[in-house]
């Protein structure tokens, strides 16, 4: 398989994305009150109006109403006051009334977008955005922004669920026989559509982490990529580097991790290469991505557009929202995760990266505020060290654990103690580490940590001098040596001072103990 890197420097890729979310934080589905809810006993969550059985007459959901227009809101949108559901008629097991209620050409929410801002270093790909072959510094330290156009979003409900018993794949091409599970069906769901603005299955990732923490601050979904709660299917063509035109794509479906929608677009703009380069031309197809065997496979092909005879719900009434509505709804929006990394750099003087770090979680960076929050006076000064042990020894202990921030014993209250101590010396970073270790363990308190292991560092002045001038003393050359004019040797000095206080010697005031002493006569 070629490299994408490679490719990237003669192709462009051109990617949108189609990405699903369920509202699941609702309580009942789109047009009746059967309960929204994951993994019921098969077919226990339905009725007449979810089984679209004749005569049975939808009642529309106003808080997934609600959600879609904060979604709307939240991603930039022109919310279309005036608009109305769609019959999409089709045939297939996974809906018994063989339409599926969705939107037409006016959806709730137009013409939106979202700001990318690609920060990870590491990220080997963002250079060929641009098209150039080497990183340019100032990636490397900054990233680049770039913007998604969002098409629309629209409103829909959910189909059911098929079970492929059988056969290979878990999928209907060989199965012995296929399973229905109607529970799902008229969940309500919104399909946000991008235009075809990214580049690089980087962005694509990014686009889609983003759009999940957005979702997640809102509370319109719990957004399971497991669970299958957020859906993200990824079309992906190549042009030429300075074509215009667009070149025919294929739609990737079952990218049902962040991981899986990187890895399927990257060997997919591989694949496609592939075909164009020996002379071939791509087929506009539907593939599915094997994660196991990392390639993608022919579903069906899609050389003209299906025909879903859409007409409008006759069920249904057209919307006219009222400004009022709008307005009230706009009054809710939350503080967004590019408000809320903005805040913290002007705040508290943090930086982009670690600003962007904290925000793009949300149970870490209301960890941020709870210490902040008691931190209270000193929060500018403690904020820097309280997000070093946050970003680095914390998360990391989750990454080790697989535990989430709220199953551990860490408060918020002990992680700014700890922060404090370290900033005011009293433990050295190396101690801080060791309370850290215990916090986790036990839970207590790190002054109480520090009183029972002993673990104060030695600031003692007179006892910290005395020791200083015995290195002195046995170093006499060095001190010389020092005095004329071979400054670093401080280093040495104060190593000494720390090895003879076993590590616990405040390392600030050894060093202007030292200074004092050296450059005092
Ligand atoms: P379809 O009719 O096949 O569903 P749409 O025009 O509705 O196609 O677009 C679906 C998604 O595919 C959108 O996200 C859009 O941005 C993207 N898309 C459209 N054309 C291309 C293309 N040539 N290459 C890559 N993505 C594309
Ligand atoms: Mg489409
Ligand atoms: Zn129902």
């Amino acid at each position: 398989m070629k490299d994408l890197l490679k490719v990237l420097q003669t192709w462009e890729a051109v990617i949108g994305l189609e990405v699903h979310t369920e509202l699941t934080t609702l309580n009942t589905k789109m047009f009746c009150s059967c309960p929204v809810e994951f993994g019921a006993e098969p077919n226990t969550l339905i009725c007449p109006v979810c089984l679209g059985l004749p005569g049975a007459l939808p009642v529309p959901n106003k808080a997934a109403i609600e959600s879609i227009i904060l979604a709307g809101i939240a991603t930039n949108c022109d919310i279309e006051q005036q608009t109305m559901f769609y019959r999409k008629n089709y045939f297939y097991p996974d809906i018994s009334s063989n339409f599926q209620i969705t939107q037409g050409p006016v959806a709730f929410c137009m013409r939106g977008w979202l700001d990318l801002n690609i920060t990870e270093p590491a990220a080997s790909e963002r250079e060929y955005r641009e098209g150039t072959t080497e990183l340019p510094a100032s990636y490397a330290s900054s990233g680049y922004t770039t913007r998604i156009n969002i098409t629309r979003i629209h409103m829909e409900e959910d189909a059911g669920k098929l079970v492929h018993i059988g056969g290979t794949d878990g999928r209907i091409t060989g199965a012995d026989y296929s399973l229905v599970d109607y529970n799902r069906c008229s969940t309500p769901l919104i399909e946000l559509v991008t235009e075809p603005d990214l580049r690089t299955p980087e962005e694509a990732r990014l686009f889609l982490q983003s759009l999940r923490q957005i979702w997640l601050t809102l509370g319109i979904s719990d957004c399971s990529m497991e669970e299958g709660s957020l859906r993200c299917d990824g079309n992906v063509s190549l042009r030429k580097r300075g074509a215009k035109e667009l070149g025919t794509k294929t739609e990737l479906k079952n990218m049902n991790s962040f991981k899986n929608l990187h890895d399927g677009l990257a060997y997919e703009i591989c694949r496609q290469a592939d075909v164009l380069e020996s002379g071939g031309r791509v087929v506009q197809e539907t593939r599915h991505w094997e994660p196991a065997s990392k390639h993608t496979v022919s579903m069906r092909l899609k050389e003209t557009a299906d025909d879903y005879r859409y007409f409008p719900e006759p069920n249904l009434a057209p919307y006219d929202l009222s400004d009022e509505f709008v307005a009230e709804v706009r009054s809710r929006l939350p503080e967004l995760p590019d408000e809320q990394r903005a805040r913290f750099m002007e705040v508290y003087a943090l930086s982009f990266i670690d600003a962007s770090a904290l925000a793009s979680d949300r149970d870490v960076a209301s960890f941020f505020d709870e210490g902040m929050a008691f931190a209270a006076a000193q929060a500018q000064e403690l904020a820097k060290p309280f997000t070093n042990l946050l970003l680095n020894d914390v998360l990391a202990s989750l990454n080790t654990s697989g535990h989430v921030l709220a199953e551990t014993k860490l408060t918020p209250a002990h992680l700014v103690e700890l922060a404090q101590l370290i900033a005011k010396d009293t433990l050295s970073s190396k101690q801080g580490k060791e309370v850290f270790a215990h916090m986790l363990k036990t839970g207590e308190a790190p002054a109480q940590i520090v009183e029972k292991e002993g673990m104060q560092q030695v600031s003692d002045t007179a006892a910290l001098e005395q020791i200083a001038l015995e290195i002195l003393k046995e170093f006499p050359d060095k001190a010389a040596e020092y005095r004329s004019g071979k400054t670093g040797l401080l280093g040495f000095f104060v190593g000494k001072a720390m090895a003879a206080t076993k590590g616990q010697g405040n390392p600030k005031l050894i060093n202007e103990t030292f200074i004092r002493l050296l450059d005092g006569e």
